[in-house]
This record gives structure tokens, sequence and C-alpha cells, in this order.
């Protein structure tokens, strides 16, 4: 189940998310689901490990979007990125793609700014969780006045 194609169709902008590391931030859409992390063997096991259950986490980005539901942490997405728009999420500053803390991390865009549009990070990830589409940016404008 990749990203939703129609995305922010059908979804609804929740939370703010600030890069614990700079001033950039991103938008968090719901609602989630259970999705490829859910089903992943080598994520099953980390969240085993922690201790944690799988619960639906929703879209991260608008314009470079992120289905954390359907990203099993595979990090070819940071390796493939020219212009470094991810970092973990558990791991912040991080973009090395085997720099996840471990396989309950998620790719975050937290220079969603910076892209440039090159699609390398649509074309190469495992699961199809991530839409870029330039159309979007005033979708984010509009929505992030809310959060402001
Ligand atoms: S489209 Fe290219 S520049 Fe933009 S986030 Fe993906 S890999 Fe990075």
């Amino acid at each position: 189940m990749p990203i939703d194609s129609n995305f922010p169709k059908n979804h609804i902008a929740i939370e703010k998310f600030k890069d614990p590391l700079s001033d950039n931030f991103h938008l968090v859409w719901g609602p989630g689901r259970l999705a490829e992390a859910a089903s992943d063997q080598k994520v099953k096991a980390a969240y085993a490990e922690n201790g944690e259950e799988i619960k639906p986490m929703g879209i991260h980005g608008t314009f470079v979007a992120v289905d954390w539901d359907s990203c099993i942490a595979d990090g070819v997405c940071l390796l493939s990125c020219p212009v470094k728009v991810f970092e973990w999420y558990k791991n912040p500053g991080e973009t090395g793609r085997n720099d996840r803390k471990d396989y309950t991390d998620k790719a975050s865009p937290v220079k969603e700014a910076d892209c440039i549009w090159c699609m390398a990070c649509v074309e190469v990830c495992p699961t199809k969780a991530i839409k870029v589409d330039q159309a979007i940016m005033d979708i984010h404008e509009k929505e992030i006045a809310r959060f402001s």
C-alpha cells in the first residue's frame, strides 16, 4: 500500500513537526493506517524488541511527503537525495542510509524546502512511501498558517 496518490486529498494536517536540531518544520497529516511497516519482519522485530506497539503515524511533509506507515526504514531515500532533505527521525542530524536508530525509525523530510524535484527518492523507495509534488506547495503554505 504505497502513499495515497491523491494525497493530500482525504487527509487533514494534524500537527506541526519541529526538527529538534534546526528551525525547520513540516506538517504531519492524518489519518494514518497500518501498512507496510506493520507487516515488515525487520520493523516488527524492532518494535517487539523495544516493547513498542505499531500504531498508525500518518504522513510527514506536504510537497515532500513520506508515509510513515509505509516507511520501513530502508534509508535509500536518504542515500539518494542530492540535497539531504531527509534525516532519521530517531537519530536527528544523521543522513546516512544506515544511520537509523533501529528499524522503528523513519525518514523525516526536515529540509523539505530544499527539494530540487529530482524525484530520486520517489523512484528508489522500496515501498513507494514518498510523494513529491511541487504543485501542492501552496497547500503547505495555507495549512501551515493554521499552526502559526
Ligand atoms: S525529489 Fe530529489 S531533492 Fe526532492 S526530496 Fe526527493 S531526492 Fe531529495
